[in-house]
């Protein structure tokens, strides 16, 4: 049976693993890391890095290397948030799409990317190191989605995978498959909050385990509160401090801007060791002549008293996600963390006050969600017996009714798979077609709502107003994902609906991205044969060369100026772009040289036996 991957595709880090036997395994990538940065860089030479490849040379390449994808998947041109992106990541954000909608894609020279592309290059590096390491190919596999994620995010994360090459099997919620992860292999009976703070997202989860069943019994989230505001915070403090100085206002200096940034995050995450660390930023910029520099310590102390309000502003949603499991913080029994941010002691001692218990330290939080991705891998082709999951939608499902009103016909937190109907009907005599308008939700007011889709019920039959009588059902399944079937319930006859993909783009515009991904991947591997090809060619050339001037003397002259020629145009050849070269007249100019080589030690070998 082929292997079904787990991969949590986080905003900052991603983390890929897989089931062996009744095991885990966490795959440790090239660099030897568990976790690999959420990061696409693109060279200006034409090469793709992906991981802590793009992330190192990020500074020097900022609008070029492309992070927090995630919080662009799924969303439309006009969303805020997409907005707020605009202003914060030094790469570019401009419209694309086909439809009448507008979506974001990343500008890269004159390419234009889809966030599903972008995720889906970090999706099919995973995919590479989970290969490498099971030594056959990958073609399955279950994806994490933050709970909150609405229809349109779900599916442009399966799209992604899709671009990928990878057939997703299912679109789990992270604070579910981490809490998969947390109870697996043990018969416990528990109430468990997963708290989930990552780079950009906060998730909370309340969920039910006993007996093998995994029920969620709430979930919400806030999709703008992450690890990226506790640094903005720090660099904040920190481009005030050096205005108030030396006047000068860092924050319009992206390169500068970027440095405190990465130096801020360090310093963040040093503090949850240590209680005491070192900003030092030579250089940071000029004044007239004069270089000026940062350099300051940072204590715990300071750092919390900056980022409480950050850490207090997810307290609110654990209290309305208990109320919606209907518990008390008292019922609790176990709290898993989860995320980066978890690993800050002020987060872990908000945490652990708030519910009255202690928190786990033997979970990763940053590996215990692809962990759970992993389990569900297991349960979805049979390695995982005895684990049922009963998940919830995180949104309420309904549509938009006169006035403008939302009426939701799927409240949240239903546990998924399910399924509701409502009857429509027309409004004026002789109607052919009725408009229906899908959201997600909480507010009473459509406009406030996520649009999902927007589609018209053709083929009414005449008849006077009210009189027809349309079915509408709305489905989501396992994944969280939403479909749409209509039938008019009188004729029997089911009305045709036209329906935009809910993720973004259509079934056209996702097909020609795997074609395109496809033939990238073909054009990476054929560079990477040719790049092969050049060094192994190289190698013969270095030893060729070697043989020649360690056994010149041994050698006629006529024999060496015909070899030299030879290996001139080797030579020649070998430092030519890759690219511009072909695999087959590599392959023969290492024979040549190789043949060289052997006539090179045969003639000397004959000249020192005086033949
Ligand atoms: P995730 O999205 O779960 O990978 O979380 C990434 C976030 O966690 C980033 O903002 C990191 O800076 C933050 N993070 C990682 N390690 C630590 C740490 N030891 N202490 C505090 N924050 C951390």
């Amino acid at each position: 049976m082929s292997k079904v991957i787990g991969i949590d595709l986080g905003t900052t880090n991603s983390c890929v693993s897989v089931m062996d036997g009744n095991e885990v395994i966490v795959i440790t990538n090239r660099e030897g890391s568990r976790t690999t940065p959420s990061i696409v860089a693109f060279t200006n030479t034409g090469e793709r890095l992906i991981g802590q490849v793009a992330r190192r040379q990020a500074a020097k390449n900022p609008k070029a290397t492309i992070y927090a994808v995630k919080r662009l998947i799924g969303r439309s041109m006009d969303d805020p948030e997409v907005q707020r992106m605009k202003d914060l990541v030094p790469y570019d954000i401009v419209p694309m799409g086909e439809g009448e909608r507008q979506y974001p894609g990343v500008q890269i020279g004159s390419d234009v990317y889809s966030p599903q592309e972008i995720s889906a290059m970090i999706i099919a590096h995973l995919k590479e190191i989970a290969e490498d390491y099971l030594g056959e190919k990958v073609r399955q596999a279950v994806i994490t989605v933050p709970a909150n994620f609405n229809d349109s995010q779900r599916q442009a994360t399966r799209d992604a995978g899709r671009i990928a090459g990878l057939d997703v099997l299912r679109v789990i919620n992270e604070p579910t498959a981490a809490s998969l992860a947390y109870g697996f292999g043990e018969d416990k009976d528990e109430t468990i909050v997963v708290y989930d703070l990552g780079g950009g997202t906060f998730d909370i989860s309340v969920l039910r385990l006993g007996d093998g069943l995994y029920e969620v019994l709430s979930t919400l989230g806030d999709p703008f509160l992450g690890g990226e505001d506790f640094d903005n915070v720090i660099v904040q403090n920190l481009v005030n401090e050096f205005y108030a100085e030396h006047k000068i206002d860092l924050s319009t200096d992206e390169a500068a801007l970027y440095r405190i940034k990465d130096a801020a995050e360090q310093a963040k995450q040093e503090l949850s060791l240590t209680t005491e660390t070192m900003i030092n930023l030579p250089f940071i910029t000029l004044s007239g002549t004069e270089p000026l520099h940062i350099e300051r310590t940072l204590t715990r102390q300071e750092l919390e008293a900056w980022t409480l309000h950050l850490v207090e502003r997810s307290l609110p949603y654990c209290e309305n996600a208990l109320k919606d499991a209907g518990i008390t913080a008292d019922d609790v029994t176990k709290i898993v963390l989860v995320g980066g941010m978890t690993r800050m002691p002020l987060v872990r001692r908000t945490v652990a006050e708030y519910f009255g218990i202690a928190v786990d330290p033997d979970v990763n939080p940053d590996e215990v969600v692809s962990v759970g991705a992993s389990i569900q891998a297991g349960v979805l082709n049979g390695e995982v017996e005895e684990v049922f999951l009963m998940d919830v939608t995180p949104l309420s499902l309904g549509v938009e009714t006169a006035g403008g009103v939302f009426l939701p016909l799927i409240p949240r937190n239903t546990a998924i798979p399910c399924e509701a109907s409502e009857i429509f009907t027309t409004s004026v005599d002789y109607q052919e077609m009725v408009p229906v308008h899908v959201l997600q939700g909480e507010s009473p007011l459509a406009s406030e709502n996520h649009s999902l889709a927007r589609f018209e019920l053709w083929g009414l039959p005449p008849l006077l107003r009210g009189m027809p009588q349309i079915e509408v059902s709305f489905k989501i399944d396992a994944s969280g994902i939403v479909s749409v079937s209509a039938i008019e319930k009188a004729t029997k006859h089911e009305a045709n609906i036209k329906i935009e993909a809910s993720g973004g783009f259509s079934e056209d515009e996702i097909q020609k991205m795997i074609d395109k991904a496809e033939a990238q991947r073909e054009e990476d591997e054929h560079l990477h044969d040719l790049i092969e090809g050049v060094n192994a060619a190289k190698s013969s050339l270095y030893l060729t060369e070697r043989s020649m001037k360690e056994l010149g003397a041994y050698l006629k002259d006529e024999q060496k100026d015909n070899w030299k020629s030879h290996i001139d145009d080797a030579r020649a050849l070998l430092d030519k772009d890759p690219r511009d070269l072909d695999l087959e007249d590599l392959k023969l100019a290492k024979e040549n040289l190789d043949a060289i080589q052997a006539s090179v030690a045969e003639a000397a070998y004959k000249a020192m036996m005086g033949e």
